[in-house]
């Protein structure tokens, strides 16, 4: 059977790099979902000792940047939506990974909003609007710049001889360096019921209660009140948008450094916290 679905994902896929980038070692700065919170980003990464400046206005503006020596940013996903100033943090994140000194994974929202910088039928809710109207004063080669950046992120990232994997929802050990649709989704969402809340949001289960692999896996995604680390897990999603902070682990360190959010810049559809275990695993 030929699924038109299909054949647009393999294509997608195609683009993506790779994510076994297991010999790159050295010092990482791993940063939970930014949403446009350009400020803090900022602020985060001047108290990790890189050095942010953005210069400009319209088509001029520029971000520069530097970092310390041997370390390098990672970023979760979820770049855009619901804050203040989604084109400045992809020019921050951007300006470090074509300087090879930051990696990123998409997040769902950072997916959500290719679609639309495609051209693509898409609602604009959960923050999209935000970045919509954002872009509405960006000229086509900027999007087009943005929309290539995030098309070609790879699903998650392993990195460090294997000792550390980072994604945007969730992974599992078998699912380490390879790229296929399933993984793909289960990167993005997590894991999920296929069905609905009663605010019409996915339900989600809590995947780390099952995950037991040696490999240190970093995510954001599910918002937390702070970062922990779980069954050799971390979230890194302390909810900056939501008037909660932004949070970077240092590794292979293991601190973690975060900067309060300036301001609540959406309402939390839920409450703080991850969501429950996976009902026939709970027991
Ligand atoms: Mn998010």
């Amino acid at each position: 059977m030929i699924r038109i679905g299909m054949t647009g994902e393999a294509t997608t896929r195609s683009l993506r790099d790779s994510p076994d980038l297991r010999t790159l070692g050295g010092a990482f700065d791993i940063i939970g979902d930014v949403h446009g919170c350009a400020d803090e980003l900022r602020e985060l990464l001047r108290n990790l000792g890189y050095d942010v400046r953005l210069s400009g206005t319209g088509e001029g503006r520029r971000a520069h940047v530097r970092t310390p020596a041997g370390r390098r940013a990672v970023f979760v996903g979820d770049l855009v939506d619901r804050g203040p100033a989604a084109p400045d943090v992809l020019r921050i994140v951007m300006a470090l990974a074509t300087e090879g000194q930051a990696l990123a994974v998409p997040g769902n929202h950072d997916v959500k909003f290719v679609r639309w910088l495609a051209g693509r039928q898409v609602r604009l809710t959960h923050g999209l609007e935000r970045t919509a109207e954002q872009f509405e004063t960006e000229s086509p080669a900027f999007r087009t710049h943005v929309a290539t950046f995030l098309e070609r992120l790879p699903i998650h990232l392993w990195l460090d001889g294997g000792a550390l994997a980072v994604a945007h929802a969730g992974l599992k050990y078998e699912m380490l360096g390879r790229d296929t649709d399933a993984i793909r989704s289960f990167c993005l969402y997590g894991e999920t019921s296929g069905e609905q809340d009663e605010l019409g949001l996915p339900v989600r289960y809590h995947w780390a209660a099952e995950y037991g692999g040696r490999t240190a896996i970093v995510y954001g995604h599910t918002p937390v009140p702070a970062a922990e680390w779980f069954n050799n897990t971390l979230c890194v999603d302390t909810g900056c948008c939501f008037g909660g902070r932004l949070t970077a682990l240092r590794w292979p360190e293991r601190a973690i450094v975060s900067v309060a959010a300036h301001q609540v810049y959406a309402s939390p559809r839920r409450p703080f916290g991850h969501p429950p275990v996976r009902p026939d695993v709970a027991d």
